[in-house]
């Protein structure tokens, strides 16, 4: 009997294959990852370890002690070059190949880069080794860090470099903060935030590139011609799916891994996490979720889709939920919110830095997000899983 083949052995990828053991699946499951070892977990990478009050070895996903248990052939430094989902073939960089009685895509996302020359000092941040080449560069002690790009990783950082005491630029080319998921509202708190922390937030810039002396960044040129001066740039303008090896393999793609709702792209393959996109029936619309707690159901939820086999498997409808760091600011978020939706503030204020905030779109509750309201998010979330109504979470929150 052939194996299932797991591509991608994070939070997702390990996720299905928990799921099919769990399931009672007792044949062969190979694991492909293109890392050379167990990745590391991935949020404390813009917190805590690259504040170093977090040593390295303890940022592991959460099934890291479970592995062995789990009983698949994983293969490390073995990159998926090429699949052909019409008889679920995988060819591999080193050029062997494997044939699969179905495929988890569990593979991911990668930075986006500003492109042009490769610089010393120019930053992504995915992996621990990001993490800690970045890390080595703040030790120096720059002068200044410019991060491009006020996201979700974009702000860690720039609290992070702020609370070792470095100075810093935040550039956002929108008029305010996380402003393709959130109402501008809730972005202009994040930059207040930032701002009464000593960051320089720059909003509604244009990056025209990265200037270099002798190999190394030496600031970052603005759209306006002006150019601020760094010797650090941390550039965190989003990421993208990682389906370069899926490219004319037969998966449908464009967000990701078009998947139904079921997490099922096409017989035989599933895909969850970072790259797959997928028909959530509780929000009745397609999404991709970039979130930790997601990779983990969905890459379960696959796991599960796969060992149904023919049969129609069950939808994976979610409730997505989601958390950030900031200084001493704890964002939560449940939900799917978009930029144009309605912002409700309950329970506290922008001013005291401590509230809820609900989304609305017609009748609909889109996402609750809490700023050091821990309860008031957790109990909507569980509301919103009953039901998107919006009279219940107003309800609850008023
Ligand atoms: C710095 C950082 C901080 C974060 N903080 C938070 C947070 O606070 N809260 C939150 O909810 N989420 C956070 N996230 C997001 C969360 O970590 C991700 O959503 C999650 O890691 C996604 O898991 P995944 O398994 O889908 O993909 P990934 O973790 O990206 O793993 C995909 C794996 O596939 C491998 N791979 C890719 N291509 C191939 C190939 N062709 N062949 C073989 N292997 C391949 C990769 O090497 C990688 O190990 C953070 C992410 C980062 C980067």
């Amino acid at each position: 009997m052939d194996p299932i083949v797991v591509v991608g052995a994070s939070l997702g990828g390990l996720s299905a294959l928990d799921a099919l053991r769990t399931g009672g699946y007792d044949g062969d499951v190979v694991v492909l990852e293109a890392a050379s070892g167990l990745p590391s977990d991935r949020p404390p990478l813009s917190k805590q370890v690259l504040a170093g009050t977090m040593d390295p070895d303890a940022a592991r996903q959460p099934l890291a002690a479970k592995l062995e248990e789990l009983r698949a052939d994983v293969r490390w430094s073995t990159v998926v070059e090429s699949f052909a989902a019409s008889d679920l073939r995988l060819r591999l960089r080193n050029g062997e190949e494997l044939q699969a009685a179905g495929v988890v895509v569990a593979t991911g996302a990668a930075p986006r880069t500003l492109g042009g020359p490769n610089l010393a000092g120019v930053h992504v941040l995915r992996t621990l080794e990001d993490c800690l080449a970045l890390r080595a560069d703040l030790d120096v002690g720059p002068d200044r860090v410019v991060v491009v790009g006020a996201g979700f990783i974009g702000a860690e950082v720039a609290a992070t470099c702020r609370e070792l005491g470095l100075s810093v630029t935040l550039l956002e080319g929108a008029p305010a903060p996380m402003a393709r998921v959130l109402p501008e509202s809730v972005g202009s708190f994040v930059a207040d935030l930032h701002r009464a922390h000593g960051v320089d937030v720059r909003l509604g810039v244009g990056v025209d590139g990265l200037v270099g002396a002798d190999g190394r960044v030496s600031g970052v040129r603005l759209g306006d011609g002006t150019t601020i001066a760094a010797q650090v740039v941390v550039v965190g303008i989003g990421v993208a799916p990682s389906t370069g090896w899926l490219a004319g393999s037969g998966v449908p793609l464009g967000n990701g891994v078009t998947c139904d709702e079921t997490c099922l792209a096409v017989p035989g393959v599933v895909a969850a996490g970072d790259v797959a996109e997928w028909f959530n029936p509780h929000f009745g619309e397609r999404m991709r979720v970039e979130q930790w707690e997601h990779a983990i159901e969905q890459g379960a939820a696959a796991g599960r889709r796969l060992l149904a086999g023919d049969g129609p498997g069950e939808p994976f409808a979610s409730v997505p939920w989601f958390w950030s760091d900031q200084y001493d600011r704890k964002f939560q978020m449940a939900g799917r919110p978009a930029a144009t939706d309605e912002a409700h503030v309950f329970e506290g204020s922008f001013e005291e830095q401590r509230f809820v905030v609900a989304f609305r779109r017609g009748d609909r509750c889109t996402g609750v997000l809490g700023v050091n309201r821990p309860r008031h998010v957790v109990q909507s979330r569980m509301r919103l899983a009953e039901s998107l109504a919006w009279e219940p979470i107003e309800a609850l929150l008023s």
